[in-house]
């Protein structure tokens, strides 16, 4: 009864406790989730783009600065003469910014000038040089254009390329710098490394044109890349917006944004697991708390039962008044030490009290001392009896005593010790001439006696003993077999 209560009530809190730390964990992983697809993916995004922006300033203005350094175009209007000198001039402006490249190109002679010296001519039929064609015709004054480098193993390379005129506001030629990518790699590693963020582009076409991972990147288009080929089309249509695709079985959330500098998109992924993370870690600690807490209200619930079963049980068994056991007690004691008597033919007895004239008492001092007189009784009773035997309060003013191993003469002589040391105190202290004696019957149980007829046979012997005067025992008369 108490285990199936327990088990109720731990399965409730359980239950409650599993529902809600379920549910909480995926409102949490939703909000973090929520928050990473609107906010943070693109909030780096943003935050590359101005580093990206920030790292162009200045090849712009120093490409600028060349393109109205009157050295360079004194050396041009005067006829690209001495070419150790464009040479020094070039190579001092790479070493001082630490560009990857420096050049100028002569519309007039189409001499390619190198920071390293090196010259080449400019063919107008060779793709590679179409550049330099879209410069000379393009009307802003610089543009920023992506390409292999064709002077370093086509290393994809950023180039500045900016319009240089005369005096007279004619265009001359082309000057700028070029970068290799590894600010920008190394930009798009941190953000590997710190957020577990996997930031890359793409250009025009879908093709990868730099990502963290070295082998992923280079001659991979997103077209052909497993989950992102469905999605590939409106990437490259809508970039700026989010994504979601499959990959190894695992959700990545996207999001895309435009470079217009490098006409590129910026691809910034993390995986939902990675994202949501955080969400796991909350629950392994609700679990432990959550066990800890259902484990201390089963303690306390069980506590709480038992202490109330043992009041209950206290409460079925004792006189409240006396703190005696009560006539439900004696009689179950009564019946078994009966069986035991029969089986080990011990002899046992039991005696009947009934204090005497006790209505009297009531009668001159109160119903309260009459109670008072009960409990100085009951408590002279149990001082006095054996440990073995059962004193019990069998109803009103009356008491009963089982006394086992015990034959007729020995419980005489117990009652009548009994009886003695009763007359002899004074029940109550503030009433030091109250006396309060008792009459006594004795039985001792026969072969095949059952307990109604010890009980009856005590009575009778009792009730002798009023008769006989009262403050007095008697035994019951054998019955015969
Ligand atoms: P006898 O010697 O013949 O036994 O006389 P008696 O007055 O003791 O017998 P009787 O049965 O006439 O009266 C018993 C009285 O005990 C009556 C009842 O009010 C009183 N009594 C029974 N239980 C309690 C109790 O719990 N408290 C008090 N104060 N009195 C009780
Ligand atoms: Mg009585
Ligand atoms: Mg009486």
């Amino acid at each position: 009864m108490r285990g199936r209560l327990l088990s109720i009530v731990a399965l409730v809190l359980a239950v409650a406790f599993i529902g809600t730390t379920v549910s909480s964990y995926h409102v949490t992983r939703d909000a973090l989730k929520l928050s990473v697809v609107e906010t943070e993916l693109p909030l780096t995004g943003n935050t590359i783009y101005s580093e990206i922006q920030a790292d162009l300033v200045q090849p712009i203005f120093i490409s600028s600065q060349m393109a109205n350094d009157t050295f360079l175009r004194d050396w041009v209007l005067s006829g690209e003469q001495d070419s150790d000198a464009i040479t020094r001039y070039l190579d001092s402006v790479r070493e001082k910014y630490g560009f990857f490249t420096v050049f100028f190109v002569s519309d007039l002679t189409r001499h390619y000038y190198h920071f390293s010296g090196v010259a080449k001519l400019i063919d107008k039929n060779d793709p590679r040089d179409e550049w330099f064609f879209r410069v000379r015709s393009m009307t802003q004054e610089y543009e920023i254009n992506v390409d292999p480098n064709q002077q370093e193993n086509d290393k994809t390379t950023i180039f500045i390329n900016h319009r240089v005129y005369d005096y007279q506001n004619r265009f001359i030629g082309v000057t700028g710098v070029g970068m290799d990518l590894d600010t920008m790699a190394q930009i798009i590693n941190r953000y590997r490394s710190d957020f577990s963020r996997t930031v890359y582009f793409i250009d025009q076409t879908g093709k990868i044109t730099l990502h963290p991972d070295r082998s992923i990147s280079y001659n991979k288009n997103i077209k052909s890349t497993p989950g992102l080929a469905d999605i590939s089309a409106t990437i490259l249509e809508h970039p700026g917006r989010s994504f979601e695709y499959q990959r190894d079985g695992d959700t990545i959330l996207l999001n895309t944004r435009y470079i217009p500098e490098l006409e590129w998109v910026l691809m910034v992924e993390q995986s939902e697991s990675d994202a949501t993370e955080a969400a796991g870690r909350g629950i392994f600690l609700n679990i432990i708390i959550g066990l800890i807490a259902i484990v201390l209200t089963g303690l306390a619930i069980f506590l709480a039962i038992a202490r109330f079963q043992h009041r209950l049980e206290e409460m079925a068994t004792t006189d409240p008044l006396t703190g005696l056991n009560n006539r439900q007690v004696f009689d179950i004691t009564l019946r078994q030490a009966v069986e035991r008597s029969r089986r080990s033919k011990q002899p046992m007895s039991i005696v009947m009290i009934d204090l005497d004239h006790f209505k009297l008492v009531n009668d001159r001092h109160g119903h309260l001392t009459g109670d008072e007189v009960l409990k100085s009784v009951a408590t002279l009773l149990r001082d006095a009896v054996r440990k073995s035997d059962i004193l019990a309060r069998w109803g009103g003013e009356e008491f009963a005593l089982l006394m086992e191993n015990c034959d007729q003469k020995a419980a005489l002589d117990s009652a009548e010790g009994l009886r003695r040391k009763l007359s002899e105190i004074t029940p109550v202290d503030s009433l030091p001439s109250l006396k309060q004696t008792a009459s006594f019957g004795v039985a001792t149980l026969r072969d095949n006696e059952q307990p109604e007829g010890l009980v009856d046979r005590a009575d009778t012997a009792l009730y002798k003993a009023k008769n006989d005067g009262r403050n007095c025992v008697r035994a019951a008369a054998p019955i015969s077999n």
